[in-house]
């Protein structure tokens, strides 16, 4: 294709309507009409990253494979378009400032005063064009993080508006919003999205495309009545109304026809086929189980689902994979205690133990590590998950009191997990830690985690700055818990097992964010296989 072509996705009236999830829908059916896409989410937020953030402010932090600590969006824009995301892929209010002051100390604006306009808008607009300018895509979708109106979005909006000048026809913008439904009268409310709409022409901004988020089917009377007072055409206003499942959304966008008036207004050809068979099949095993099983996730922030999105969405994969319906009882770690730890777990088929930064829960997430191991319970531990479980297995088999992480004890007799060499010293918590995709060899061909791989070399990415102490590793082999994944170059200790256990494994890095829809991750996939196994 000659040029690539920008769609802009901004959001109205409130917050969580799914812009990623419709970002990555579009998507999805450009790629399967024959088009390079990748999406890029834009976040009006002043950190860096969202490395440092608390999970309970925006969620999971998403690793992609070249280490950049991403907004959890990310994640879906991989798992639909089964495609890698990377650095220039997410890009925040903070980061645009610190180039911005960093060229201004260097000297690079020439005595000017540094202004948002042009100065912080030119970077963002850098930032998207970035991603076209690589000849690699045909089509780049920005996702505008927050809601029309708030001041954070502005240099984003105003950088919008900007580029449709530039870009003319090879630009789209697409408004989503809500249009609530009164229970009283039986309506469908348009006002707040004309309301939204009318911010975002305030702002310059004409949207070409306006998706409608509704709990009713919204008729063709109201889908009129928006066109009209929103100015745009009428098979441009689009509903997207709720679903059981996410993946359902592309079915959705495409009865819509999304897809074909976004090439239309880009100017884009339409006679390729769309090819749904893959996803639809697996729609169809989503869908249409044929077994059950109820899996306990440990971690301390299950108030917000969020926080732990791609393991949810990992467990989404393999359920389908083994047409079983996974149910994930969320528990917080810190509601075990030994007395109720029989009756909070006995019901489960499986444990998954979360990863998890300090040391709040710990002894809820000893106690399920212990359960999982003693019960013959199918057990898969996370990064912190697969440390609790070494010193689980320290303290209760190896007899080490008090054996534990230097992160929770820097005073423990028995460091059995402790700071990597290379993360000594280190002060800055801003991407300091081990990120991104790391080689991990198979040591052991004898073991689940060889059998749901298949293969001997992997590439895993990992965020984490503790590892399993390879002073005890010779105590762990003869006690039965063995290391069968180990990092060629270091030695680092990568996946641990217990041979005797039907399934107990733990992982140092994160196989959640390379599993896909269309590539539902081996470990999860045998973990649900495991737990399905009276
Ligand atoms: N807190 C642990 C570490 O830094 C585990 C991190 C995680 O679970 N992601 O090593």
């Amino acid at each position: 294709m000659s040029e690539t072509r920008y769609i802009f996705v901004t959001g109205g009236v409130t917050s969580s309507l799914g812009k990623g999830i419709l970002a990555s829908s579009l998507a999805k059916l450009l790629q399967l009409r024959g088009y390079t896409v990748t999406i890029q989410k834009l976040d009006p937020y002043l950190n860096v990253d969202p490395g440092t953030l608390n999970p309970y402010e925006h969620g999971e932090c998403f690793v992609t494979e070249d280490g950049a600590e991403t907004d959890l969006d990310l994640g879906h824009y991989e798992r639909f378009l089964n495609e890698p995301t990377s650095q220039a892929n997410n890009v925040t209010t903070g980061r645009i400032y610190q180039s911005v002051i960093s060229k201004e100390r260097h000297g690079d604006y020439l005595g000017k005063t540094v202004q948002i306009i042009p100065h912080i808008t030119d970077e963002i607009k850098r930032r998207i064009k970035i991603l076209g300018s690589k000849g690699k895509y045909d089509i780049v979708i920005t996702e505008i993080g927050g809601t029309v109106g708030d001041i954070e979005s502005l240099p984003y909006i105003e950088s919008v508006r900007q580029l449709k000048r530039e870009l003319g026809s090879k630009a789209v913008v697409i408004h989503l919003t809500l249009v609530p439904y009164l229970a009283a009268t039986g309506e469908l409310k348009t006002k707040p999205t004309q309301h939204s709409v009318k911010l975002l022409l305030e702002a310059g901004v004409q949207p070409d495309i306006l998706v409608l988020r509704t709990e009713h089917e919204i008729d063709t009377s109201v889908r009129e009545k928006v066109a009209l007072f929103c100015n745009v055409d009428l098979d441009a206003v689009v509903q997207s109304i709720n679903v059981p499942s996410i993946y359902e959304v592309p079915i959705k966008m495409l009865g819509e026809k999304l897809d074909l008036t976004v090439m239309k207004k880009l100017g884009l050809d339409s006679n390729e086929n769309i090819d749904l068979e893959s996803w639809n099949d697996f729609l169809d095993r989503l869908n249409n189980p044929k077994h059950s099983v109820t899996i306990g996730l440990i971690g301390k922030y299950v108030e917000l689902r969020d926080a732990y999105k791609s393991i949810a969405e990992a467990l989404v994969h393999a359920g389908a994979e083994n047409l079983c319906d996974v149910e994930v009882e969320w528990i917080h770690s810190e509601s075990l205690e030994a007395d109720n730890i029989n009756e909070k777990l006995s019901k489960l088929n499986g444990i998954i133990v979360a990863p998890g930064f300090g040391h709040r829960g710990m002894n809820g997430k000893i106690l399920a590590a212990k359960y999982a191991r003693e019960n013959n319970l199918p057990y898969l531990g996370i990064c912190l998950g697969m440390q609790v479980a070494v010193i689980e297995f320290a303290r209760n088999v190896l007899n080490l009191q008090g054996a534990d992480s230097t992160e929770m004890n820097p005073k423990t007799q028995f460091p059995v997990i402790d700071l990597m060499e290379h993360q000594k010293g280190i002060t800055d918590y801003g991407g300091t830690m081990r990120l991104g995709a790391y080689e991990c060899r198979i040591i052991e061909k004898d073991s689940n985690t060889c059998n749901a791989y298949n293969k001997l070399t992997v590439y895993e990415r990992h965020r984490h700055r503790y590892e399993f102490n390879d002073s005890y590793r010779e105590q762990f082999i003869q006690a039965g818990m063995l290391p069968v994944g180990v990092n060629p170059e270091t030695d680092l200790v990568e996946i641990i097992e217990i041979p005797s256990h039907k399934w107990f494994v733990g992982v140092q890095f994160h196989p959640e964010y390379r599993s896909t829809v269309l590539n539902p991750h081996p470990l999860f996939v045998d973990f649900i296989k495991y737990s399905l196994v009276k």
